[in-house]
């Protein structure tokens, strides 16, 4: 700004003042540079920590499978072993009960066994899987077949039932303590001894004895009972029950619950037998031990089955889905993760922005209101001592002390309104308003210092503009420093323009008015930043262009709570046009009508 009279001869006192403390563009540079890596720096920390992060993860989700894997497995194993160890404590049960030690004579050998096969279906849980017990004499006929008639205590002759004709040509054991389980009948077959007479007579193959099972028992209760107690719903695995009596393709018998399918499984975990050598050996159990007789029960051709599957389609599935979850749930973990460092680094360098831009803000203020401030003292100081005496040059005096005194209001205006803005101290009172009179008092405020810096203002405002509805104090302001910069940063071009025009019709209930100066414009880089608080555009800070960065923070904010808006248009090179948008009292019909017409 240049003022009406100069300053040379009070510049001896100005000099006296400290030097600006505005930093230089190479201490820019620098600063920008450092604090250019200062950002980067915990950013790429942040990086490669996820980076870590994510591969610790993926290792620990690959060992939790194998780890998960592991125990389905051990659960399916556990679970086939416990049903099968139950099936064979149970026949093994039946075997103990009816082996009876060697007899010198068959008949005591028989009443033994009535006796003991009345004992066992007395006290046994599982009676009702026994249908019937038959003995093969093989002394006679071997088309005799005596069924046990446990209530007349006799062996009454009987047919022979189809199922146990194929058990007579199959090799039949012939041990003492032998017992063969013929899944096929169902029946247990065991060899009854008698020692005979004669003192050392060896033992003779007295007959055969068939214990034939309720095949529909116990295919439909027996099996699906042990199988549910083996497989709980809980351990996660479905099962199906398998027949492989007749067809080539096992059916399912029993399944259970209603989702599992009604065909055997193409796919399962795992297939087993009723029975399994490692079972009988050591089938563990209530009553494993409960009878110590030794008995030596072997397995023929098998016909029931449970195939296992687990719920999820296969455990390989179940796993996948398991570590498909852990690796969702961790990846969405370290994304809020990282959102939330994001979020902290960046409101942190914002902090520390707003913290530089307000230090910078302090020592600017601190000179600009310093060098007015001299300026006054000096010329007050001239005045008083008498060092000017010519009437032109003390009413020169005068008005550069009103002018630096006005500047000095202005500024700490400025500081006021920001500081009310911020504690919404501010309180507007909305009323209709011509546009030409807003423009007319902003164009009147600013003419003193155009005139100083020898920048002519040009007014375009057409007479038939609707009212405004606004504050006109407030946009007076906002439109003057739009009109204080123009001339400040604008003034080579020699003049300013001012315009104001309907919005269109996009937005017809809205008035445009626009400044527009003829300078060196906004550079690209300051552009986004030129409405922030504080912020003062590069070549603003490295001439000496006075200012505090508040004016275009103040204006928009203002602007915002008038219900209007501020737009910028820069072409470097040809000057800027800043353009206000204000709300008309068309846009709010309950409005009084203006008192006076643009
Ligand atoms: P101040 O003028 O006190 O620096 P402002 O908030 O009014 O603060 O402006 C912020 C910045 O915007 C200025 O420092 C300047 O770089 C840029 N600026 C504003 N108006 C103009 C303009 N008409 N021409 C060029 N640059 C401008």
């Amino acid at each position: 700004m240049t003022p009406a009279v100069s300053n040379s001869h009070i510049r001896n006192r100005n000099d006296a003042l400290p030097a600006s403390a505005a930093p230089t563009i190479v201490d820019l540079m620098r600063t920008t540079r450092r604090s250019w890596v200062a950002g980067i720096m915990p950013i790429v920390a942040l990086l490669a920590m996820m980076i870590a992060l994510a591969v610790l993860q993926f290792r620990w989700s690959s060992e939790v499978s194998e780890a998960e894997r592991d125990r389905l497995q051990q659960n399916l194993n556990h679970s086939s072993t416990a049903f099968q160890s139950a099936v064979a404590r149970d026949l093994l049960g039946v075997c103990r009960a009816l082996q009876a030690s060697q007899p010198r004579e068959p008949s005591v050998a028989v009443d033994r066994l009535f006796n003991r096969y009345a004992a066992w279906r007395r006290i046994s849980g599982r009676s009702a899987l026994v249908k019937d017990v038959y003995l093969w004499p093989q002394s006679q006929s071997s088309a005799d077949l005596l069924r046990f008639n446990l209530d007349a205590r006799t062996l009454d002759p009987a047919p022979w039932p189809d199922a146990l004709r194929p058990l007579t040509k199959r090799p039949l054991p012939h041990q003492a303590r032998h017992w063969l389980w013929d899944e096929r009948t169902p029946a247990l077959v065991h060899p009854v001894y008698a020692l005979g007479t004669s003192r050392d007579a060896k033992p003779r193959l007295y007959g055969y004895l068939f214990v034939v099972f309720d095949s529909r028992s116990f295919e439909q209760a027996y099996l699906p009972d042990q199988a549910r107690n083996a497989f709980p719903a809980s351990n996660g695995f479905v099962f199906q029950l398998l027949d492989q009596a007749t067809a080539d393709q096992p059916s399912v018998v029993y399944r259970s619950g209603t989702g599992v399918p009604g065909e055997a499984f193409p796919h399962p975990d795992a297939v087993f037998p009723l029975l399994d050598e490692a079972a009988l050996r050591n089938p563990s159990g209530p009553s494993a031990n409960a009878s110590s007789v030794p008995v030596v029960l072997s397995v023929g051709p098998s016909r029931w089955s449970i195939a296992v599957r687990h719920r999820a389609g296969s455990v390989d599935a179940a796993v996948a889905s398991l570590r498909r979850r852990d690796l969702t749930i961790s990846i969405g973990v370290l994304l809020i993760f990282a959102i939330s460092l994001f979020t902290i680094l960046i409101a942190t360098r914002r902090a520390r922005r707003l913290a530089r831009l307000q230090m910078e803000f302090a020592s600017g203020v601190s000179h600009e209101l310093r060098t007015p401030l001299a300026v006054i003292c000096s010329a007050a100081e001239n005045l008083a001592d008498g060092v000017v005496t010519r009437e032109d040059k003390v009413r020169d005096y005068g008005s550069m002390i009103h002018r630096e005194g006005q500047r000095l209001s202005g500024m700490v205006d400025h500081i006021l309104d920001f500081a009310a803005l911020h504690s919404d101290a501010h309180g507007y009172h909305l009323a209709p308003t011509p546009v030409s009179e807003v423009i007319g008092a902003a164009v009147a405020n600013s003419r003193a210092i155009a005139h100083a810096d020898a920048v002519r203002l040009e007014t375009s405002v057409p007479a038939d503009l609707p009212a405004l509805l606004t504050d006109a104090r407030a946009l007076e302001q906002c439109l003057q420093n739009l009109i204080s910069n123009a001339i400040k940063y604008g003034s080579g071009g020699g003049r300013v323009e001012l315009w104001a025009a309907p919005a269109g019709p996009n937005s017809p209930d809205r008035v445009l008015i626009g400044v527009r100066d003829f300078g060196a414009g906004i550079a690209p880089d300051d552009l986004p930043y030129i409405f922030d608080p504080f912020y003062r555009g590069g070549s603003s800070r490295s001439s000496a262009v006075r200012g505090t960065g508040l004016g275009l923070s103040l204006t928009r904010q203002m602007m915002e709570a008038l219900g209007g808006r501020v737009t910028v248009e820069s072409s470097p090179g040809t000057g800027c046009a800043f353009i206000l948008e204000v709300p008309t009292a068309a846009a709010h019909p309950e409005q009084p009508a203006p008192a006076r017409l643009a």
